[in-house]
């Protein structure tokens, strides 16, 4: 099922072993001064809470060994497949605190479907969604005490799948264990949301076509370091890909899905083509522009026509979006041919807006109307 597919599913009723999973404690768990002292400045992915669920997989005999366990390093073989052929996917999901106190995750069923659907193209087996699930309600509520309550403030999850298996022929590896830890993060952007700037990517690409573009695995991020250095040394923060085939048309930035939006009020999206990441955000986005009464277009879009958009005037507003960063404006869109400022560079209405009416749903200080939602303390 893709995520657009899984729109109308209720993430309440998605299955979880969650009771399957053995609980071993950490002795040395933080107490609660150290837990304050190291949550007060929460920097993106840093701090990690006391425990890790875990799960193996071995050819032949499937999954087995749910545990929660004292996070710490891993025992790796240095032969392990992993470290030479990348074969590896993750996921990233957050976990909110509402003001009542309870905590809930946002369509974890989604992010369960694309595992599988990473894993499947990377020739790792499957997990079943109970059991991606259930790895994240047991940790939870081990390290309950983690998930932070400071507004914007969330716990960001990441389940990972890797071969561990001990063998260097090239073939698909027989044993695979699945990990996911936590880390509990602040307001992405600390002191206020500011517009990014952005660096088209000169003669490289994210994705071709029949690659790996549409699957989370580690591999499309270490691809996409150097161009992000080059957006770096050009002054800016993110860096835009193009088409592999055409190097024209708009597909993402390293991390996020992006959208434009015309004088009109329309929103555009490039269409899923394969060599782009379906983001829940991105499909989030657009479910509550569209019952907004917002026209809203998945389709091929130009570099070359947003360029010339920005100018003119018709294109009003360019945002970013993904889990971590939520909805991000785009301030700025630069390469060696052009340098342009989008909305006088600061952050746009329909941008802020639907940053709003996602992060409420988050939050649960608006109705959820979607059935995105799931308690889980
Ligand atoms: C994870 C990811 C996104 C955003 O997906 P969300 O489900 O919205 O977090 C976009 N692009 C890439 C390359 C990603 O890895």
């Amino acid at each position: 099922m893709s995520i657009a597919e899984s729109r109308g599913t209720s993430a309440a009723n998605a299955p979880s072993s969650a009771a399957s999973f053995d609980v071993r404690p950490n002795p040395s768990a933080k107490t609660d001064a150290e837990r304050a002292e190291l949550v007060r400045e929460l920097a993106f992915g840093k701090v990690f809470t006391d425990h890790m669920a875990r799960m193996q997989w071995r050819e032949g005999e499937g999954w087995s060994d749910r545990r929660v366990e004292a996070y710490g390093p891993l025992q790796l073989d240095p032969a392990a497949a992993v470290l030479h052929y990348a074969q590896e996917i993750f996921e990233g999901l957050k976990a909110y605190k509402h003001a009542d106190g309870s905590v809930w995750l946002f369509r974890p069923e989604a992010n369960a479907e694309r595992f599988n659907r990473s894993a499947v193209r990377l020739a790792l087996p499957e997990l079943p969604v109970e059991d991606f699930i259930g790895s994240i309600e047991a940790l939870i509520a081990t390290d309950a005490a983690w998930v932070p309550g400071v507004e914007e403030s969330s716990l960001y999850l990441r389940p990972f799948m890797f071969a561990s298996e001990a063998f260097l022929g090239v073939r698909p590896a027989h044993v695979i264990d699945y990990l996911l830890i936590a880390s509990p993060v602040g307001p992405y952007f600390a002191g206020g949301i500011k517009p990014v700037s952005i660096w088209v990517a000169q003669g490289f690409h994210r994705a071709g076509p029949g690659g790996t573009g549409a699957a989370k695995c580690g591999g499309n991020y270490a691809a996409s370091l150097l161009p992000q250095q080059q957006a770096y040394a050009n002054g800016c923060q993110q860096v835009l890909f193009l088409d592999a085939k055409d190097d024209r048309f708009l597909e993402e930035l390293g991390g996020m899905n992006v959208f434009v939006v015309r004088r009109d009020g329309t929103v555009e999206t490039p269409r899923l083509t394969g060599t782009i990441l379906e983001g829940i955000t991105r499909d989030a986005v657009m479910t509550i522009l569209e019952d907004d009464n917002r026209k809203v277009i998945e389709k091929d879009i130009t570099l070359d026509e947003v360029r010339s958009g920005i100018e003119s005037g018709d294109i009003v507003e360019v945002f970013a979006c993904g889990t971590a960063a939520v909805v991000t404006p785009v301030g700025r869109l630069a390469s060696p041919d052009f340098d342009v400022t989008i909305n006088g560079g600061e952050a746009g209405d329909i941008t802020m807006g639907i940053r709003q009416k996602l992060t409420d749903i988050q939050y649960g200080r608006a109705e959820d109307a979607y059935g995105w939602m799931r308690q889980v303390l």
